[in-house]
Parts: structure tokens; sequence; C-alpha cells
């Protein structure tokens, strides 16, 4: 904790104690680097300085301030998060992790660093950062993703957790692990814990812990998808609430199935998701695009609707002009593809897209 008073970064989320800001941190924390996760989280309390200024926002709001980051779900956690907390406890934060465990989305790490940081509770809030200095730390040897492995790790740093100083202790533990103990070719010369620390008394490289089991694989997804005009408008259809990018509007299209091409894909998806036989279409290239859990590769096609021709809309469907289409929030592939095809001004984006 003395190394943290002296080495602390300057984040923003570090300016205050109010547990909302510290909670859209740490969701935004999650699966975002600090680095990209800065510009959402000053652009997302700009706009949203309270948690009543969230609950009342409209949910395309909240996403479309979310696009960009990924992992939209926890955009979707946070707007439902903040009605409960608005509607059922008058704006009053819970303040233990049993209260705060409740919420729509909030798991046992975000609801144990907004009890840790912003009430000093005493519990330890281990997240991958946390978890890897504790595991070198003790020369851990099982896999640190498994829950047995980690409430040990967490069990031993509450036995040595100071009283009324969980706040610094947890910080200083993450800030430990993004600056110093990073995941390959640890710092420890610089170390301030290295005395005590077990995988530099053993190993030769300490590095070489956590070991954690074999990732699977990203799935990949061939997928087609039909830009279709008419007048001067594109249809889009929003994806239901929950779920894969919820919320969000893509154009129609879907999966490529193992007996068809990208072309009769894109056909049969118009048929199944407009109700009419597919227009003309032409083949506009392929998008590719990498999210945190899938891989997509889009075959796109163009289409042009006539007046005369105009299928009957479902309530997610609509006809949107170009500059509205980049109102509204779309998963990272969709802006991709109307770059691609030059649609609607170039969105100016703040970090890397997810
Ligand atoms: S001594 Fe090295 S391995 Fe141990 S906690 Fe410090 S940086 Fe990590």
């Amino acid at each position: 904790m003395d190394w943290f008073g002296r080495h602390r970064r300057p984040l923003p989320w570090r300016r205050s104690r109010d547990p909302y800001r510290i909670w859209v941190a740490e969701v935004l924390l999650q699966q975002t680097r600090v680095a990209h996760a800065v510009p959402y989280y000053e652009r997302f309390l700009a706009r949203f300085p309270t948690v009543h200024s969230l609950a009342n926002a409209r949910p395309s709001t909240v996403l479309k301030l979310w696009q960009g980051v990924g992992y939209y779900s926890r955009a979707r956690h946070l707007h439902a998060a903040a009605r409960v907390i608005v509607r059922e406890r008058a704006g009053r934060f819970p303040r233990t992790v049993d209260e705060l465990e409740n919420l729509p989305g909030i798991g046992p790490y975000i609801a144990r660093a907004i009890a840790a940081l912003a009430f000093n509770a005493p519990v330890v809030a281990l997240e991958a950062n946390g978890r890897r200095v504790a595991a070198r730390w003790w020369a851990e040897r099982g896999d640190v993703r498994s829950l047995r492995v980690s409430q040990r790790l967490a069990r031993r740093l509450e036995e040595v957790l100071p009283a009324h100083r969980a706040d610094q202790f947890n910080e200083a533990l993450m800030e430990l692990g993004e600056t110093i103990c990073r995941p390959r070719d640890p710092k420890c010369a610089r170390c301030p814990v290295r005395r005590h620390c077990r995988a530099y008394a053993l190993l030769d490289d300490p590095g070489s812990l956590p070991r954690s089991g074999k990732r699977e694989p990203r799935p990949h997804v061939v997928a087609a998808v039909i830009v279709a005009e008419s007048g001067g408008r594109y249809l889009v259809q929003r994806r239901p609430p929950t779920g894969l990018l919820g919320g969000l509007y893509e154009f129609p299209g879907g999966k490529v199935g193992a007996r068809e091409t990208a072309r009769e894909a894109a056909r049969r998806e118009w048929t199944e998701e407009v109700g009419t036989s597919a227009p003309s279409l032409a083949g506009a290239g392929v998008v590719r695009h990498a999210y945190g859990h899938f891989t997509v590769e889009l075959h796109i096609f163009r289409g042009r609707v006539s007046a005369d021709r105009q299928p009957t809309l479902r309530r997610e469907q609509r006809w949107v002009r170009p500059n509205e289409l980049m109102r509204l929030p779309l998963p990272r592939a969709t802006e991709k593809i109307a770059e691609k095809l030059g649609i609607g001004e170039p969105v100016v984006r703040i970090g890397i897209g997810a």
C-alpha cells in the first residue's frame, strides 16, 4: 500500500469514492483495458453523471454510448440495475456484498469491488490482475480460473487484509498486477512485495505461474447480410433485447448453412425475416470482425426494393436514412459494413472497437 501511495496512476475513477462511479468503472474494466476504458468512462459519466440520470435514459441511448467497447450486456445490466436502485431504493446504493449481488448484472467480483472501494467493507475483490499476483505470491499451481482455487486465494488475501483499509489494499493489489506483476515478464526487480513472493523465491521464471487450462478457440461465424435500399433509406432490424449484441440494430441476414452458398443464404434469410422474395442481389464484398468471444465473416449483398414491392415490416424493423442509421446503436461489424459501402458519415471512434 505504501508503494501504491507513491506510484498509483491518476485514473479518473480514482478521484471519487462515489459507488455509482466505481460501479461504472468496474463494469467497463471487466472486459476493456484501462487505456481504452478511460475515454468511454469519461463520456459515459458526462452523459449520465448520476444513477438517476442513467435510470431515466432510453435503452437505445445507453447502448449507443456503449458502442465501441462491446459486450453490450454490460450496458443493459447497468441500465437495469440503475432503474432498480432508483425505483426500489430511492436512489440509495446498496452497501453490502449480498445486497449488491441482488442487482442485475452484478456478480461476486463487482459486488466486492464496490463494497471495498466505496464503503471500505473488509472484503477482497479478485479480478484477473489480483488473482495473478496472489497466485505468484503463494506459488499457487492450480488453475486460477477454477472457483476452488480463486476462493482459496481470496481467503488468503482476506487473512492479511488490514483493518479499515480494504479500499487501498484492493486497489494496490490490482495496480500491482496491472503495472508490475504483468502476465508475461513480471518486473520482479521493481516489485514491492518480492521479499515475500514465493514464486520469486522458488522459480526461475515467476511468470510461468499461474497455470491455466487451455483456452477454447473462439467460434467463427460465416453469415450473409443484405443491405437493402429503397428511396435513399436502408432496412435495419433490432436484435432481441437480451442475448448476444442484444438491442442493437443490424441489416437483415443470418448464418450461411453448410449446404448453401452465401448468396443462397442471403435470399433465404431475406424471405424468412422480411416475408417476401428477395430483390435482385449484387455481391458487395466481405467484412471480417473479431468480437471478444467469436469472430465473424460477413458476405454482403446489396439490393434495391421498389416502391411497389414494399414488405410489411415487423415491429423491430424499419427503414432509416444514412444519418439516422449512424445514430442507432450498431454492432461494430454493422458499422464496418456501413463504412465499406459509404453509407452515412464516418463514425468518430474514441477507442479500439469491440
Ligand atoms: S516478485 Fe515478481 S512474481 Fe512476485 S508478485 Fe512481484 S512481480 Fe509478481
